[in-house]
Order: structure tokens, then sequence, then C-alpha cells
């Protein structure tokens, strides 16, 4: 398969380590209010992409992330902690409010025909002792894995404490910009000024490793023993530490938005360097984004954007929202917007009217035609390209196959695309007259 690769800045074959087998983290989810719409476009694309690897005959060891601490507010080392601002503000203490947002992941993933990380369809009724099972890491499971982690970038020279904080020190490594290419210098000017920073702090890049229970944080609820003191994680630790503690100090996929390109993903590489001298990803693959009625960031942080909620309320259902996001490409820009809801709705209709006809015109179980099913793979292959597997779809129903078999073959490929279309066809055919 091929994918854009952000490090080699194009489309490249990607490989795996181990063959057959391809190792992904996805970074997941910060829990603290339920997600809005641009975060379901970022996992239904991934959730492509598993399913693609699936489908072309892969083994996936995949996990993703579930935030519940350490993640601060417009993503700076001094913000408030998310989840406990969160946990303050409904008056519940920060476990009751990351679990229950997690169930609304959970409910928003199985709404969606999103798979767990492990493969699975979701149960949004599941044991939350059994996320793990299902692929799921949560950052405050695995907090001694951070502070071992961080003890080896100690080790190895990677980073200052300041009375408040343990950091990372950025310009020990050459090529810590390597995903945008901008100088330290050009960053630094781009850095903005954190109100309360740390005066300690030696460059503006430089990023909270352990943060210290002191201070501003002196009253931080959720905290925990550490060789710097008590004290949490900073964010950019929980990736590194969850990821190559599950998938290995080396594994092949990582996924995310396109926002974690200038800070996010140049610190996660930076620890793993920092940690085992060498970097831990083979594949960066990043989401564009799904963008609001007026081509602005749909986004939490900046207000509470659009969730799943909004669209069901406006009648659509969520295999309509689900089309949209699964007939564009993981790489390009998409306006959410009622009309385009109204296409994608419209779409799905029509194929499923026409999967309809078929299925009544059936005769027997049908097979998997090879040549579309070829065409259709290539097309996947080919960095996801989504619009050309649509169109392969429109070639087989205008073909002149028995229709068992276009409708198997259909439904075949529905195991990628994730749209419960035999379910859609054989359920409402009940009603015809
Ligand atoms: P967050 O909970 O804010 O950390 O976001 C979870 C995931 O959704 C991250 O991988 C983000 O990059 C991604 N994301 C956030 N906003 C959008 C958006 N508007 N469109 C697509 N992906 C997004
Ligand atoms: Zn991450």
């Amino acid at each position: 398969m091929k994918l854009y690769n952000t490090l080699d800045k194009k489309v490249v074959d990607i490989k795996p380590l181990k063959e057959g087998r391809f190792s992904i983290y996805s970074c997941g989810p910060t829990v603290y209010f339920r997600m809005h719409i641009g975060n379901i476009r970022a996992y239904v694309n991934w959730d492509i992409l598993h399913r693609a690897l699936i489908y072309t005959g892969y083994k996936i060891n995949r996990i993703m992330n579930l935030t519940d601490v350490g993640h601060m507010s417009k993503d700076e080392d001094f913000g408030e902690d998310k989840v406990e601002k969160q946990a303050l503000e409904e008056g519940k203490d920060p476990l009751n409010i990351s679990n229950q947002y997690i169930k609304t992941v959970l409910e928003d993933f199985a709404t969606m025909n999103i798979l767990s990380p492990k493969g699975n369809k979701v149960d949004p009724n599941m044991d939350l002792l059994k996320l793990e099972d299902e692929g799921w890491t949560r950052a405050t499971s695995y907090i001694d894995q951070m502070i071992s982690m961080i003890k080896k970038m100690q080790e190895n020279g990677y980073t200052y404490e300041t009375t408040q904080a343990l950091y990372f020190d950025v310009t020990k490594l050459d090529d810590y910009n390597i995903f945008t290419n901008q100088s330290l210098e050009e960053k630094q000017e781009g850095v903005r000024e954190e109100v309360g920073v740390d005066s300690e702090k030696k460059h503006p890049a430089d990023f909270v490793l352990w943060m210290k229970k002191i201070g501003k944080y002196k009253d931080h609820i959720m905290h925990w023993n550490s060789p710097w003191g008590e004290g949490f994680p900073g964010w950019h630790i929980e990736c590194s530490a969850m990821s190559t503690s599950v998938l290995g100090e080396k594994f092949d996929i990582h996924t995310g938005g396109m926002d974690h390109i200038s800070v996010h993903h140049p610190n996660e590489r930076a620890q793993n360097i920092g940690a085992f001298g060498h970097p831990s990803v083979q594949y960066w693959i990043h989401n564009d984004f799904l963008t609001g009625v007026e081509d602005t960031k749909i986004s939490k942080s900046s207000g509470k954007g659009a969730d799943l909620s909004d669209a069901l309320d406006l009648g659509f259902d969520p295999m309509d929202v689900r089309y949209l996001f699964v007939s564009v490409n993981y790489r390009v820009q998409l306006k959410y917007t009622k009309e385009s809801l109204e296409g994608a709705r419209n779409a799905r209709l029509s194929l499923i009217s026409k999967l309809k006809s078929l299925y009544r015109e059936s005769e027997d179980k049908g097979k998997i035609l090879k040549d579309y099913k070829q065409n259709f793979i290539d097309e996947l292959n080919n960095n996801l390209n989504i619009s050309g597997a649509l169109a392969v779809i429109s070639d087989l129903l205008k073909s002149k196959e028995k229709p068992e078999d276009i409708l198997n073959t259909v439904y075949d490929f529905d195991r990628v695309l994730g749209l419960n279309l035999k379910e859609e066809v054989e359920k409402k055919s009940i009603d015809i007259p």
C-alpha cells in the first residue's frame, strides 16, 4: 500500500517491520468533552485505513490512547489541565469526568461503525476496565512507563530540571523540526509567550515531561510520585510511552490530525530519540481537517463545536455522516455543511436503492467478482484513493454481471467502507410490498 508520509512529504510504499503485520498508533481523544464532529472525521479516516489493511490481508496490532491527564488548554505547557478543568466545572472528580466522556467516545464509535483499535465492533456499554483489551490505552494507566521513559531521556542528557518542571531540551536534537523544516529560531518567533511561563525554561520550544505539583499546580488533583517530585506527566510523553511500551521501540504507522505536525508529533519523535537513541515511527500519516461553515476549524477548544448529535437532530442517519467522511480522501480538507451532508445522504440512498433492486433480482448467494475486487484494492493501495474505489462500485453497478454477484461483491467492499450496506438493504426490504 502507498500512503502519504508527512516526513517524506510524498506518497511512499509502506512496508511493515514485521512481514504481514502492521503496528499502528492513533492519537486518540482527550476525554473531557464529547468528541466534536471533526474528531469523528479523523477516526473514520483511520478506521478506513485499518479496515483497508485488514481487507488487503494484513494482521493489525493497533492501539489508541485516551488522554485523561496532562493535556492543557490551548496545548500550552502552563495551561489548565482539560480534564481537571471540566471536573471542576461539573463538580465531579477527574476519574468520573474521563469515564463519562470515554462512554461518549464508545457511543460515537458504535453509532458511526468505527471499529475498536483491536478491530471489533464497539459495545458502547462495555466494561471500562476492559478498554485495554479493545486496544484503548488510558494515559493514567501508563504513568510508570512514562516515568521510566523520562528517566532514560534524563540519563541520555536530553532533559533539564527547573523549580517547576522537568523539560526536554530541544536544542539537543539537530533535526527537531524535521516535520516543518523550520529552524529553531523561526520556531522561537512563532511560539506564543505563555502566561505564567517558567522563567528558568531555556528555549521556548522546550516542553514539559513532568510537571511538579507546586506553584500554579499545587492543588492539581491528579498527581503521582516520581524522581522529580509529586506531579503529573506532560501531554506529549503519554503518546511516546504508550505507543512504544505496547508496540515496541520501533513501530510502523502513527496517525493524527494535521494540527499535530507542528508541536505534538515533533515532541513525540524527540522523546523517542531521547529515550531510545533512534526514532520509533516508520510512517507519520496525518488527516486534513473537517472545516466548519465559515471554513474555520470546528474545535472544542475554540468554543464547543458541533458534535454528532447536531447532524442526527437535523434528521441525518449516522451512515449519511459516515458516507460523507468515507467519500473524501483523508488528505483533503472537507467542509461540513448541511448541503454536504445532504449530498452524502442522496448518494447513500441511491446506492442502497440500486442494491435493493439487485437483492430482489438475486437468485442465490452470489460470488465475489475477482477483477472488480482487484480494482477496488488497487485504488485503496493508491494512498486510499476513495473516489477511485467508489468509481469501481459505480462501474460494477452498471455492469452486466449477475445481480447476486454484484450485490455480494459490494457487500464485500463494505468490509472497508463500513456503511452497514447488507443490513440496510436486507432489513428495509422486508417493508417492500
Ligand atoms: P483532540 O481530542 O483535540 O486531541 O483531537 C483528537 C483527534 O482529532 C486528533 O488526532 C486531532 O488531530 C483530530 N482533529 C481535531 N480537530 C479536527 C478537525 N476539525 N478535523 C479533523 N480532525 C481533527
Ligand atoms: Zn498523541
